[in-house]
Order: structure tokens, then sequence, then C-alpha cells
């Protein structure tokens, strides 16, 4: 490259990152009509992830031209019910929710994560406006009205606004004086995709509630689906050191065989459980969007959504200033982001980490207010309406609300 030391690429919004949230901020800037500069490292993703993009994220990648694209990849979600497997006293019946109740074809598409990056990529080189730049941001510097970055090939990028899409150790976001509050849980997701020839899933996703974490089946193309189980950290060496064959055998039985036997087909993987959170989401002209701002389990499909509603959120308020006159990355605009993205990440985080903590601990209380809660949602069909809708997450990603 060219741009070494002394011969800055400027542009309208720098984005350091290129995982699923990084990419499709480029894509939605570049769409908004702004010039990018992407910094981003190839990162490989191996850990056999999927993720269920709820109807509104898949709108918005829609709406980026990536329907074509993804289609193939993804599978339907219909039918999601919650099984409470804890074995408390308060324990309820299964609850089943159908797209059909809230007015859509389906909840959401489950696609490979690395599929959806592979698709990403994609897209981002056949747009010229977005340049991307390869590597990591190293070094974050404000000049007048710009930020700079600086990049480990040595590259230089200036912009109004940076775009922090780093995930959870993001250097971007130290440097704007944002603090994050990070913590754990003692808990591992072990992943996997798996088949099952014998039954079909009816493209439904079950989520199971046990002492230890969810354990979520979603469906993906013919008689597969994906895994996410949460297990104790103490339980967790021992599953992850199974072969193929004896963690197929472990997941059957924890599932209590609902669509029979199991081998694996797709990677495995293997993540500590951890939390984060913000106090702000803006600040020096650096806006945190996606894991660089909040961080929570893989409970009812919420982190990857919510980081897209980030994007639509920073396209928003960035393109207002552009419509003003405004400078891109004023005070005002980065206040803004702040209060539109502020209840709905805090939301979120609060009832994921509840409905996680809840399942661990064994406080009757808590198992009661679960117990009826499901009970609720399994009987009362407004209520079951309202809670598939804020499930849906604000209804519309491209608004932001
Ligand atoms: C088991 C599991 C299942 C999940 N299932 C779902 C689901 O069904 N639905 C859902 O919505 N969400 C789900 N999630 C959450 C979802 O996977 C994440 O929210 C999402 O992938 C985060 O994307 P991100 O781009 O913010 O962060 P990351 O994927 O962490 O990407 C950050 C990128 O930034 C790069 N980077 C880091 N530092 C720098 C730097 N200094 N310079 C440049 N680049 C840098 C990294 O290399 C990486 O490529 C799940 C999570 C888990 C663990």
């Amino acid at each position: 490259m060219s741009q070494r030391s002394g011969n800055p690429i400027s542009c309208d919004i720098a984005i350091s990152g290129g995982g699923a949230v990084g990419l499709v901020s480029a894509l939605a800037f570049a769409q908004a009509g702004f010039r990018v500069g992407l910094i981003a490292p190839v990162s490989p993703v191996a850990d056999g992830r999927t993720v269920a993009l709820l109807s509104a994220s898949w709108d918005m990648l829609g709406e980026l031209g990536l329907r074509e694209a993804l289609t193939p990849l993804a599978t339907p979600m219909s039918t999601m019910r919650l099984v409470d497997d804890t074995g408390s006293l308060f324990r309820t019946p299964p609850v089943t929710f159908r797209a059909g109740e809230a007015g859509l074809e389906a909840f959401g598409w489950n696609i490979p994560l690395a599929a959806l990056i592979a698709a990403l990529d994609e897209a981002v080189d056949a747009r010229p406006v977005i340049r991307r730049i390869s590597g990591k941001t190293t070094m974050v510097s404000h000049a007048h009205e710009a930020v700079e970055l600086q990049t480990d090939a040595g590259i230089t990028v200036t912009a109004p606004v940076l775009v922090a899409a780093e995930g959870r150790i993001s250097i971007s976001r130290d440097t704007s004086g944002i603090t994050a509050k990070n913590w754990t849980y003692p808990q591992v997701a072990l992943t996997a995709m798996l088949s099952h020839p014998k039954r079909d899933h009816d493209d439904t996703s079950t989520e199971f509630h046990t002492r230890s974490g969810p354990c979520t089946l979603v469906p993906l193309a013919g008689r597969r689906s994906s895994l996410v189980w949460m297990v104790a950290e103490t339980d967790a060496a021992h599953l992850n050191a199974l072969s193929n064959d004896a963690f197929a055998r472990a997941v059957e039985r924890h599932v209590h065989s609902i669509l029979g036997a199991f081998s694996v087909d797709g990677g495995r993987g293997h993540i500590p459980m951890a939390g984060l959170g913000v106090g702000q989401y803006a600040a020096r002209r650096i806006m945190l969007v996606g894991e660089s701002a909040h961080v929570f389990p893989p409970l009812g499909a919420q982190g990857l959504n919510l980081g897209l509603r980030d994007v639509a959120a920073a396209v928003e308020q960035v393109s207002r200033a552009h419509a003003e006159g405004d400078d891109l990355g004023a005070d005002t605009v980065m206040a803004a982001y702040g209060a539109q993205r502020r209840t709905d990440v805090e939301l979120r985080t609060l009832a994921v980490d509840g409905l996680n903590r809840s399942l661990l601990t064994r406080f009757l209380p808590l198992d009661f207010a679960r117990g009826a809660g499901l009970l609720g949602l399994a009987h009362i069909g407004p209520l079951r309406r309202l809670v598939m809708r804020a499930g849906l997450a604000g209804g519309d990603a491209r608004s932001g609300t």
C-alpha cells in the first residue's frame, strides 16, 4: 500500500472491525452515501456458531442488497418453543410461539456465522465506495475535527467519525474514554452443527431451560440443527473432550431425543460466557456498535440483532447531521446516538442476564416468578403476542428504536 505514514486515507466514516457488525456498518454507511474506510484483520470464525437473524434484521440486510446471497444459506424459524427443564417445583408445560400469530412468515432466519461473514465480505468488496484496509487498528488519536487511526501495516486513516466494531476488546472504545464494565458467568457455551436423519425439525427452534442455562436447537437446512448448549464451567472440559459421537449422544440425552439420534455435522465450539456493558455509547467522535458496546449470553437470539440496530441508529444520526450540514462527529450527534440506543441495549442486557441468572439459582421465589411468567405466556394470547413483538426487537431494525 502507498498510504504509509504521511499520506493518510481520508474518508467520511472509519470503521474498525470486520465482524458481522463492522461489515454491515460498512455496507449501510456506503448505501447512505458516505465514503467508508474499513479497517479489518482477516479473522477466522471457527466455532461452529450460527446466528438467528430476526425478521427486522433480515429486512435490513435485504435492503442492503443481500437477500439473494443470504436466502440459500438461511433457514426460517417459523415456530419457537420454550421448555422448562429445570426440575423446579413450579415447572410449566412447554410454551410454543408461532410466527403466524405475530403476522409473520418466520421469526427469523438461522445462518452459519462464517457463511454470513463470507457473504458480507463479498458484498463489501463489490462496493467501490468502501475502502478496505487489511490489518488492525493499533492507535487512535484526535486531530482537528477528525479521528486519526494507525494500523499495524503502518497506514493512517482519518475521518470525522469512527465506528468501533471491534468486539469485546476494543482499542477504539478505550481511546474514547468510555469505560466498560466486564463480568463473567460460570458457564461455557458449547456450539455444534448436528444432523438428525430420523426426524424433521419443522422449522422449529427449541430452547430448553436447564439448571446450567439454556440449551437451544435452531433449524438448519434439511434434517440439521445448530446447537448452543450452556453448561457449567466444571462440565465443559469433559464435554468438550468427548469424541464427536459421544458428544452427539450426550446432546441427544440432554434434549430428550426430541429430534432422534444426532451426529456432529460441522465445527464444534467452546465459548466462556461473559458480559459487558458501557455507561456511554458514543464520545469524542467514536460510536460503539455491536459487542464493543454490549455482550451477554446467547439467549433468545439477541446479540447480533441488537448490534444491527446499533448500526441503523448510527447511520440515521450521522445522515441527519449530514443533511443539516453539521459536523458528522459533533458531540450532539454522539449524544443523539447514545440516547437512541440506551433503552434498547440496557433492557435486553437486563432481561437476558436476569433470565440466565434465574436458571442458575435454586431460589424458590425466582423459580415461581419464572414459572408464572411462562404459564402466562402459555395461556394468555395477548401477553404472548406482546412478548413476541418485544422479543422481535422493537419491530424495525432500520429505525433502531
Ligand atoms: C454461541 C453464541 C450464539 C449466538 N447466537 C446468536 C443468535 O442466534 N442471534 C444473535 O443475534 N446473536 C447471537 N450471538 C451473538 C453474536 O454472535 C454477536 O453479537 C456478534 O457476532 C458480534 O459481532 P461483532 O461484529 O460486534 O463482534 P465480533 O464478532 O467480535 O467482531 C469484532 C471484529 O473486530 C476485529 N477487531 C478487534 N480488534 C480490532 C482492531 N484493533 N482493529 C481492527 N479490527 C479489530 C476482530 O478481529 C473481529 O473480526 C451468539 C453468540 C454466541 C457466543
